[in-house]
């Protein structure tokens, strides 16, 4: 249900408001501040936030969008839509935005001044220009054999009724579904925001109406690139990269929305600077992956935060230190007994017809954690005091010989 809403909202939200407010008439396309003001603010505030936050990939997609829109505004507003220049417009738009999408979904954030985002810039900018290229220099062929079909399916049948033609289907197909690939795989806001800009431009592109309508589905498309853009960097503050739990930050924002009767439990992993010092700092980071991972499996109802470095907190709301003892035994107890197996960095390239198991190759490491435990009280009553108490009954735990749980 939570993933569901993570992916619909706000891209799925705001395709849908716009696809309501022009079909039910509650939004004139027609006014200029949607058709003009709405459009200018969308691609001057992107063109600016991608710069600023460096998404290379959202300002090349607005600039697309908005050479797109304005290819296909001259031809509407010259009544020329219908000649063969205006549907080759239409044609290379329909074609090219997926494609291009699909690029910019799978390409690593290089920048955009970097030569690598001056390649890429010279890459867009050459679409264009080998369009017209190519009109002046067949000297204006018939657009026809684009048209022509070759398979009769329903979905081409209902693309041609949308005057889209074959070319235009396949590349959306390939577009949506790297799209939607991709959000399978990483599922983050950059990668849903993609995927809902996308939709935005082919409902401009499929809906009928005046022609300032392509102008404000494709300046939805640019904020629904906006609020990925701020999605991604509040994402980026807010959650811990290397061990997807929520970060320090998260967690000042959720002591202070929580009231009443809570308790904190301060962990930490015992002896972790032998990690990095034995077996280096990605085996460490491993560790780190690996604690995090049992943490948040933690039971009864208990939130999981990274604190920074080797240091976790969790969090139950409602709960007394008293409850939350066993749910933390239990957790102690399942890091220990499963402790940290080190595979050997140089692993045989071809697998050995008659594998042996190896005790170089696999080397199983003790690996523990010690817990200091705090609850809300007359005495601790902020939420700086509890997780100050907590630390206390971690520092004891550590005293006491680690790999225990302290109160
Ligand atoms: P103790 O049992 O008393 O907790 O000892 P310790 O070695 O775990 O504690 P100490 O505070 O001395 O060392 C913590 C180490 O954690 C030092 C630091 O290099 C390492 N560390 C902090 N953050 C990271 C990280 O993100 N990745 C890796 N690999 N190491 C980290
Ligand atoms: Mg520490
Ligand atoms: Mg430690």
């Amino acid at each position: 249900m939570k993933s569901l809403f993570s992916f619909f909202a706000p891209g799925g939200i705001l395709v849908l408001l716009a696809v309501v407010l022009t079909r039910k008439g509650l939004l004139s396309v027609r006014l200029p501040i949607v058709s003009t003001a709405f459009p200018l603010l969308v691609l001057v505030a992107g063109l600016l936030l991608g710069w600023r936050f460096n998404r290379s990939r959202s300002v090349f997609a607005l600039l697309m969008i908005g050479t797109a829109d304005r290819l296909l505004a001259h031809f509407e507003n010259h009544a020329l839509s219908s000649t063969d220049a205006g549907k080759l417009a239409f044609y290379a738009a329909a074609t090219l935005l997926p494609i291009n999408f699909a690029i910019l979904s799978l390409l690593k954030e290089r920048g955009i001044t970097s030569p690598s985002g001056l390649r890429r810039i010279c890459f867009i900018l050459a679409q264009p220009a080998a369009l017209f290229m190519l009109w002046h220099q067949f000297h204006r062929p018939s657009v026809g054999y684009l048209e022509h079909s070759l398979i009769q399916a329903t979905l081409f049948q209902y693309a041609s009724a949308q005057n889209l033609p074959r070319i235009a289907v396949v590349a959306a197909i390939l577009g949506f579904c790297t799209l939607a690939f991709r959000y399978y795989r990483v599922r983050g806001p950059m990668e849903s925001g993609f995927l809902w800009a996308l939709t935005a431009v082919y409902c401009g592109l499929l809906l009928k109406g005046p022609g300032a309508l392509s102008t404000f589905y494709f300046a939805t498309a640019g904020l629904i690139l906006i609020v990925s853009v701020v999605e991604a960097s509040y994402a980026m503050a807010f959650n811990d990269e290397l061990t997807g739990l929520r970060a320090r930050r998260s967690l000042d924002e959720f002591m202070l929305r929580t009231s009443g009767k809570y308790t904190v439990a301060m962990l930490d992993i015992d002896f972790f600077k032998k990690f990095n010092d034995r077996y280096g700092h990605d085996v460490g980071d491993e560790v780190l992956r690996m604690v995090a991972s049992k943490i948040s499996e933690v039971s009864g109802g208990g939130k999981p935060f990274r604190y920074g470095g080797e240091e976790f907190t969790v969090v139950f709301p409602g709960k007394s230190r008293q409850d939350t003892l066993p749910h933390l035994e239990q957790l102690r107890s399942a890091i220990h007994s499963a402790g940290f197996v080190i595979r050997a960095r140089s692993r045989p390239r071809k697998k050995p017809d008659n594998p042996k198991p190896s005790r170089a190759a696999r080397k199983k490491v003790a690996l523990t954690i010690s817990i200091g435990v705090a609850e809300r009280d007359t005495e601790h009553s902020s939420p700086r005091e509890v997780i100050k108490a907590a630390d206390r009954a971690l520092y004891r735990a550590k005293k006491g010989g680690r790999n225990r749980v302290s109160t």
